[in-house]
């Protein structure tokens, strides 16, 4: 549906390949290039289906939810996906030994295509135990439909110290009349979610274990944590020396000079007004650190001579990027993010501290976590306190230095450093997600014979 969710579904695809077992990718046109580059160096197979076409305004090619003009668009394409069913159900019929099939948690229809075969399917949502914890008790209990303002504290059902509001949740979470045809997609997936077998988290048990044993025992379907799938993978760049991109030789010269550098970057969905990037731009610039910032806004958005006036410390890039080479690469000291969970868990791994600012869907729960719980980053200041604000462009260049050079800032690059490290044991042979693998494995296997 996104690259949010591709990337990782990709990494848990050459997790699976590792173990011996054999991965077929579906996938539409439009997103078969990526799909195809990023395992070109696996045995995967990919299968292509057609995308349905004439969907009430989504401009024709849009074949992925980062693409659409508007997020607005979302449930009407979420929904188009239906009519894919037909031809998945056609190919799903050539293919042996099918000892599962893991979807999309959006993508709710291939669960009656798994029972109609009678395969067990596996969810991927693209979040963690921990939102996906406060999320399901806000619907259960109707936490949301209480508080009238923005900032009114709520308490999450047995979970009394996460310090909430309603400004901490998105649509459809946070209506205060909540029905209508978001909550109503949302609803109709977790239906079919509570069908599947069990879902697969891109998460470990160390980092959040009170949520997925809380879970586990309280909710269904299981939740397997067997990531962070990242580390399936090295970063592409790493193994590509012979053709550097210019980004990648930039921050090699800010190594060579000593130099550390923060990595900005705010996600592939987030709308951010111009009042608020000239914001970023100005608390940036006044900031003195060393920057690489990936956007896809144009010069002019941002501020004409921005970038030659901070040439010698700032580098503004607008391609695709491999953002884990940049986490990874040594003059990276720390990461100002929208806290997209793919984000704050590759973050963790490259051991790199995180300034969390949180802009849609459950990136603010993200936030917290990050903050509150993992202890791996810091939050930017709004103007007005509350979760949505408007940040200033001297609270940024504060809590830019704050991460960069402050004491909180150290308290989390050393606490990242165990959790990244923590990380890495849960993927090694022997370590948590490695041992729910094969256990997962080894279980699907055993319904199948
Ligand atoms: N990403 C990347 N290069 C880019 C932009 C994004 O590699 O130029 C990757 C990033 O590493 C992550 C994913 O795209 O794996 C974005 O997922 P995340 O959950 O962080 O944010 P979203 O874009 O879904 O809000």
């Amino acid at each position: 549906m996104s690259k949010g969710h591709t990337i990782p579904l990709l990494h848990l695809a050459r997790l699976l390949l590792h173990r011996n077992t054999t991965v077929t990718i579906f996938t539409t046109p439009a997103n078969k290039p990526f799909i195809s580059d990023s395992l070109s160096d696996t045995d995967a197979s990919i299968v292509e289906l057609p995308f349905p076409q004439n969907i009430d305004g989504v401009p024709a090619g849009v074949e992925s939810t980062d693409k659409l003009p508007s997020m607005s668009l979302f449930v009407p394409f979420a929904n188009a996906t239906k009519l894919m069913q037909p031809n998945f159900e056609r190919s799903l019929e050539t293919l042996p030994n099918v000892i599962c099939i893991i979807s999309d948690g959006f993508l709710g229809w291939t669960q009656q295509s798994a029972a109609d075969f009678g395969i067990p399917r596996l969810v991927f949502y693209g979040w963690n135990n921990y939102s996906q914890t406060i999320c399901r008790s806000i619907l259960a209990n109707s936490l949301l439909s209480g508080p009238e303002l923005d900032d009114e504290p709520i308490v999450v059902t047995d979970f009394p110290w996460i310090k909430l509001t309603r400004s901490d949740f998105d649509e459809p979470f946070n209506s205060r009349e909540p029905k209508g045809p978001h909550l109503d997609f949302i609803i109709e997936q977790a239906i079919a979610t509570s069908k599947s077998y069990g879902q697969v988290m891109n998460s470990f048990y160390e980092l959040e274990a009170l949520y997925v044993e809380y879970w586990n025992r309280t909710w269904e379907p299981k939740v397997w944590c067997i990531g962070p799938f990242c580390l399936a993978e090295s970063a592409k760049s790493d193994l590509q020396h012979h053709r550097k991109p210019t980004w990648l030789q930039w921050l090699d010269k800010q190594l060579a000079q000593g130099s550390s550098v923060l990595y900005v970057a705010f996600g592939s969905q987030a709308e951010i007004s111009s009042q608020q990037l000239r914001e970023i731009v100005v608390g940036l610039e006044a900031s003195k650190v060393n920057f690489f910032w990936v956007t896809r806004k144009s010069e002019s958005e941002l501020d004409d001579g921005f970038e030659e006036r901070v040439k010698e410390r700032g580098l503004v890039v607008r391609e695709w990027v491999d953002q884990r080479a940049i986490l990874g690469h040594k003059s990276v000291r720390g990461f100002l993010s929208h806290c997209g969970w793919n984000s704050v868990l590759e973050s963790v791994c490259a051991k790199v501290p995180i300034l969390a600012w949180p802009m849609m869907a459950e990136q603010h729960l993200n936030a917290q976590m990050v903050v509150e719980e993992m202890k791996v980053g810091l939050r930017v200041e709004t103007s007005n306190g509350l979760v949505k604000g408007f940040v200033k462009s001297e609270g940024l260049e504060r809590m830019v230095r704050e991460l960069m050079e402050g004491e909180t800032g150290k308290e989390a690059r050393k606490k990242v450093k165990e959790l990244g490290e923590a990380a890495e044991k849960a993927v090694e042979e022997g370590g948590s997600s490695w041992h729910t693998l094969n256990q997962l494995i080894d279980e699907l296997q055993a319904l199948r014979s």
